[in-house]
This record gives structure tokens, C-alpha cells and sequence, in this order.
């Protein structure tokens, strides 16, 4: 079974008498360890499609099915779980899902070490094993070093790799990136990319939403967004590799 499935989801926003048909009809298989990056024009569809994938937003119609769970299924009656409610939905993201954004979104009072604890808070992990995971989430993207800085106390790369930390360290079945290096320098661009790519040898599953082609060839699929449908769903040379 394909890790995540989705088939035909739309997603209709409601904006006062106006629909906004921001999801059309998606088809989308990823098998776990899969690497692929979402591209598209601004308003094709690529950060809902990212909400519905990180259960952070419901379909309106369609089915969703996320490592074996139903997420969403609208043949199914509400009554017998074809949707989850909202608790149930955070639970499933907080289990299933390590988010990457843009602007790293860490908590500027307090040390890389908490910061990456703070999913295992929510999971009710035990104090004395939370350290010790995020230190071990620390140590993967090589920043086990800067663990009692705060945010402002470390550069951009090594925020978002304080970032990436704490996405790992529920050991999610899906990463997902939404522009990642999209406030990072060339270089430190690259560097986060070699990290992914390594998080991805190491077994992750990763989905990556970026404008950037040199970004996108890091992957090895890249999905092609335009007016809320797939254009187009193909192996990069890194795939074909
Ligand atoms: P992208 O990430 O590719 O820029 P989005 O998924 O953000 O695209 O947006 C797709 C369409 O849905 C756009 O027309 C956008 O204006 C609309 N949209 C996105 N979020 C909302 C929202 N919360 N309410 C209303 N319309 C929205
Ligand atoms: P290579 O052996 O060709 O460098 P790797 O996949 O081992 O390939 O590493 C690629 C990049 O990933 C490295 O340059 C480094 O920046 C990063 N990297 C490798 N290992 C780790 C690690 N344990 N923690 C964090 N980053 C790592």
C-alpha cells in the first residue's frame, strides 16, 4: 500500500458569495521513501494541497489515506469515521507529520533543545525521554553542538537546521518542506539541500514545495501544479538515476 493516497480531492474555499476551486481533482500516490518536489505557479494549488497532505486543513470531497489511515473519505458516512475530527486530525499530524517552513518557525525565548522537545510534549512523552530524543534529532542534522542556543543565537542554516530537528524527531512518516531555503543564502541553500538529501537516504519521505528548479532536481520526482490540478508528474535525472 502506497504510504499516502490521495484521489480525487478538491478543496473549495468559500470567500463571502465566491468559490475558489483551489483543488480540482488530485491523484496522488507517494510510496514511503519517495523524494518529491511540488512546483507551480503562485495560487496553482501547491500550499493547500501541503495543508490537506499535513491534515493541517480537510478535503471538501475525495479520499485521503495517510500510512494506512483514512484521513478523509467522503463515500464513507461521518457517522462510521469517514472524517476525523479536529482532535483526532491533530493527533494524526502530530504522529504522522514533520513540517519545514520557510521562516524555520521556532520559538525565539527558548534553547534549539526545547524548541525540538516541543512535539514531544504535545505526543506526552516523558521528560527524561524527550531530552534525550531531541538531542538524538540534534545530533542528525549535526547541531548537537548549539543545543542551549536560542534562535537568535544561531545563523539562518542552523535555525532551519534546528527546524528540521524538531520535524525528525517524532520520527514522522512524511516530511514536508514548504520552500525550506526560501530565506537562506546560495550556500546555506545548499547545505540544507545536502541534509535533506541525507535525511532521504536514511530512509525519510520527503515532499518539498519549491519555485526553485535547482532546488526541485534534489528530488526525485517532481509534481507540476497549474490551476489546481497535476499538470504533470515526472522522474527528475536524479530519478532516472
Ligand atoms: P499556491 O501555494 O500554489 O500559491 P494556494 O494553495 O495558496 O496556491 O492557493 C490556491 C488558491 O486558493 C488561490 O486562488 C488562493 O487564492 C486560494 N486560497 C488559498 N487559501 C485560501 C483561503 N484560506 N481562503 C480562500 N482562498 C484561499
Ligand atoms: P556524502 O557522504 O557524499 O557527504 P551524505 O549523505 O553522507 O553524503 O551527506 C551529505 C551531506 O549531508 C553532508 O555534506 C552533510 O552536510 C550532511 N550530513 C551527513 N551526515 C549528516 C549527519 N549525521 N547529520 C547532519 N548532516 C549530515
Amino acid at each position: 500500500m502506497a504510504l499516502l493516497e490521495l484521489k480525487q480531492v478538491t478543496k473549495v474555499y468559500q470567500v463571502g458569495t465566491v468559490a475558489v476551486h483551489a483543488l480540482r481533482g488530485i491523484d496522488l500516490m507517494v510510496e514511503k521513501n519517495e523524494y518529491v518536489s511540488v512546483m507551480g505557479p503562485s495560487g496553482s494549488g501547491k500550499s493547500t494541497l501541503m495543508n490537506v497532505i499535513g491534515c493541517l486543513d480537510t478535503p471538501t470531497s475525495g479520499t485521503y489515506i495517510l500510512d494506512g489511515k483514512t484521513v478523509h473519505d467522503d463515500r464513507i458516512e461521518q457517522s462510521s469515521n469517514g472524517k476525523l475530527s479536529d482532535d483526532d486530525l491533530a493527533f494524526v499530524r502530530n504522529q504522522k507529520i514533520g513540517f519545514v517552513f520557510q521562516t524555520f518557525n521556532l520559538l525565539p525565548r527558548i534553547t534549539a533543545l526545547h524548541n525540538v522537545e516541543l512535539p514531544l510534549i504535545y505526543a506526552g512523552i516523558h521528560k527524561k525521554d524527550r531530552i534525550d530524543m531531541a538531542k538524538e534529532a540534534l545530533r542528525k542534522v549535526n547541531l548537537e553542538d548549539r543545543m542551549h542556543h536560542q534562535p537568535n543565537e544561531l545563523s539562518g542554516g542552523q535555525r532551519q537546521r534546528v527546524a528540521i530537528a524538531r520535524a525528525l524527531v517524532n520520527n514522522p512518516s512524511i516530511i514536508l518542506a514548504d520552500e525550506p531555503t526560501g530565506n537562506l543564502d546560495s550556500k546555506t541553500s545548499r547545505e540544507i539541500m545536502q541534509l535533506m538529501d541525507h535525511l532521504h537516504n536514511e530512509g525519510n519521505t520527503i515532499i518539498l514545495v519549491t519555485h526553485e528548479t535547482d532546488i526541485a532536481r534534489h528530488a526525485h520526482r517532481v509534481v507540476h501544479f497549474l490551476d489546481g490540478l497535476i499538470a504533470s508528474d515526472e522522474l527528475t535525472p536524479k530519478g532516472k538515476g
